[in-house]
C-alpha cells in the first residue's frame, strides 16, 4: 500500500496536467508506514522530463534532481521509495516502455492517465523482482 495525503497527491495530479501535451515525471520520497508493507509518501519532487525520446510517450528523471534529493534525505528516515509519470491519452497502466525501464525492483510507479486536459485516473505500481512484470499497489489517499 502506497500512502500519500491529498495535498502531495493533487501535486502530481496539477504536474501531469501542466506538462500536455508531454509527460511529467518526478521522485516520490518517503518512508515505512505503520501498516505491514505500507509506505507513506513525504515528498513529492518535480522534475524536468530529459527523455530524449518523444516526451509525448517516454520520461526520464533529471539525474541532477535525483542526486539532490538524495543529499537532500541523508541524516533522515526517508528515502526514494518512487517516481511518477503521466500518459496524456492514455491508462494509468504502465505502457511496454515503461516495463523496458523498470531497472529497479524497489521502486513504486505512480501513474497519472490524462484525458481531455484533465487528470482521469492515478494508480501505484510495483515491479516483479525479475522484471517480468508490474503488480497493482493499492493507492491510499489520506486526507
Ligand atoms: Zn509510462
Amino acid at each position: 500500500m502506497l500512502t500519500i495525503s491529498g495535498d502531495l497527491l493533487d501535486r502530481i495530479i496539477r504536474a501531469a496536467e501542466d506538462a500536455l501535451p508531454h509527460e511529467c515525471c518526478g521522485l516520490l520520497a518517503g518512508r515505512a508506514g505503520a501498516a505491514p508493507g505500507e509506505t507513506v509518501v513525504t515528498r513529492v519532487v518535480p522534475s524536468a522530463n530529459v527523455s530524449e525520446a518523444k516526451r509525448e510517450d517516454s520520461f526520464e528523471v533529471d539525474p541532477q534532481v535525483r542526486f539532490d534529493l538524495m543529499r537532500a534525505l541523508e541524516g533522515t528516515d526517508e528515502r526514494i521509495v518512487g517516481h511518477y509519470h503521466s500518459h496524456p491519452g492514455g491508462p494509468a497502466e504502465p505502457s511496454t516502455t515503461d516495463l523496458k525501464m523498470a531497472y529497479e525492483t524497489d521502486l513504486i510507479w505512480v501513474i497519472v492517465s490524462v484525458k481531455d486536459g484533465r487528470a482521469a485516473d492515478v494508480r501505484a505500481h510495483g515491479v516483479a523482482d525479475d522484471r517480468s512484470a508490474f503488480h497493482p499497489i493499492v493507492l491510499n489517499r489520506a486526507d
